[in-house]
């Protein structure tokens, strides 16, 4: 029995780095603790128990994590604080975690296990049933604070398997919410001064395949539900693997030709068939572009952005010069991203000639001046935080002033 959290005394700090559906999810758990009476302080040195969400998505995101854990050792060791890791770093990672003693690590996909540690009864705790917040814990976890914007969290994990992945590797198999809870959810802004909402997900194409439904059937919902609000809200869009067009394509781009849709996001990482079969990622250029083609004759404002994967093993310099033309084509925004071999993932039971960092950041510079040139907006997300903060101004102020 925990003492602390017996006589209502429990101290807690929360820190994390989390991409946006586990900042969600995070501030879900801080809502419930402090329903629960657990004090969350914003000092770890007056905390009990300290509790670290850390990202692995890329080489930049583990140093950033491994600092956030050297930043807070002291407490542990000098006072005695109990320490508890999770987040993708904990499976991406787990081999540096390992090395420290006083830490206390669960997998991402097992939240629940925190409450174990707390030795807090979670009987009742059930976040694919429950409610979300729409917001992020702190004003600091915005990169372009909008407080007109909200984000619903509407699945974790992914049920794809691209060979190379990080993310589904520290987050794992899918699990989406339940239908009806991001339903309420969405009810709950009709009182609020919302103008847009952001879909998102380790992969919202993933979305409903453990439910016997697809996004679609989702984003179709969605609508209605704002219908019946009578509330004119744009819709975002984030991290849509482009396999999802295999599902209810139909129905997708009909819903996506409303004007409410503002943005889609759509990582194609490459233009190259052959590479995309190599990535195990089933859907080819062509699906791609038929859609966007079809779906800007009735939304051509929309703001479609994507993803671009430089130094895949075997790329050749026709295949990326081919894609990003591609992708200046078809979208207005690029997050370029040079490949990085993570321990643990189908890679390591491919056998290939990996490219060497020279060349793929040679290959990456390359890519920066061509679309330098062009009025397609460019950064390297996670790989450099400066590029997508200034990115983003530019879109939202770009977006606002539209
Ligand atoms: S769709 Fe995205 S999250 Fe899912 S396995 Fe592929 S790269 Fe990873």
């Amino acid at each position: 029995m925990n003492f602390l959290y017996l006589f209502g005394i429990m101290k807690i700090y929360f820190r994390d780095n989390f991409c946006t559906i586990y900042k969600l999810q995070l501030n879900f758990l801080v809502t419930y603790l402090t329903d629960k009476g657990v004090d969350i302080v914003y000092n770890p040195a007056q905390a009990d128990i300290i509790i670290l969400g850390l990202c692995a998505a890329f080489e930049a995101d583990e140093a950033r994590s491994i600092k956030i854990i050297e930043e807070n050792m002291c407490f542990a060791l000098g006072g005695g604080k109990k320490i508890i890791v999770y987040g993708c770093f904990s499976k991406v990672r787990e081999d540096i975690l390992k090395k420290y003693h006083e830490i206390k690590y669960v997998y991402l996909w097992e939240i629940d296990k925190i409450l174990n540690e707390l030795c807090i009864n979670n009987d009742d705790f059930y976040p694919y049933e429950s409610m979300w917040p729409s917001n992020f814990r702190l004003k600091e976890d915005y990169r372009v604070y909008d407080k007109k914007k909200k984000f619903i969290g509407i699945s974790t994990g992914c049920s794809f398997d691209c060979v190379y992945c990080p993310h589904k590797l520290g987050s794992g198999n899918l699990k989406s919410r339940k239908l009806d809870s991001i339903l309420e959810q969405i009810n709950q802004l009709k009182n609020e001064d919302v103008e847009k909402i952001i879909l998102t997900g380790t992969d919202t194409a993933a979305y409903g395949k453990d439910l016997g439904i697809e996004f679609a059937d989702l984003l179709e919902a969605i609508m209605a539900e704002l219908d019946k609000m009578q509330k004119n809200i744009k819709i975002r869009i984030a991290q849509f693997n482009p396999e999802g067009l295999n599902d209810k394509y139909e129905t997708l781009l009909k819903l996506c030709k409303d004007n409410r849709v503002e943005e889609f996001q759509m990582p194609i990482q490459t233009s190259s068939n052959r590479l995309l079969n190599i990535m195990n990622r089933k859907y080819t250029k062509n699906q791609v572009s038929e859609f966007i083609e079809e779906l800007r004759k009735d939304n051509e404002n929309i703001f479609l952005r994507t993803d671009l994967l430089v130094g895949f093993p075997t790329e050749t310099m026709d295949e990326l010069l081919e894609s990003v033309e591609f992708a200046n084509k078809y979208f207005d925004e690029v997050a370029i991203y040079k490949f990085e071999f993570k321990k643990g993932t189908a890679m390591e039971k491919c056998k290939f000639d990996y490219l060497s960092e020279e060349e793929k950041e040679r290959r990456k510079r390359n890519v920066y001046e061509i679309l330098g040139n062009t009025k397609c907006l460019h950064h390297s997300g996670g790989q450099d935080m400066d590029s997508l903060i200034s990115s983003d101004f530019q879109k939202e102020g770009g977006m606002k002033n539209g």
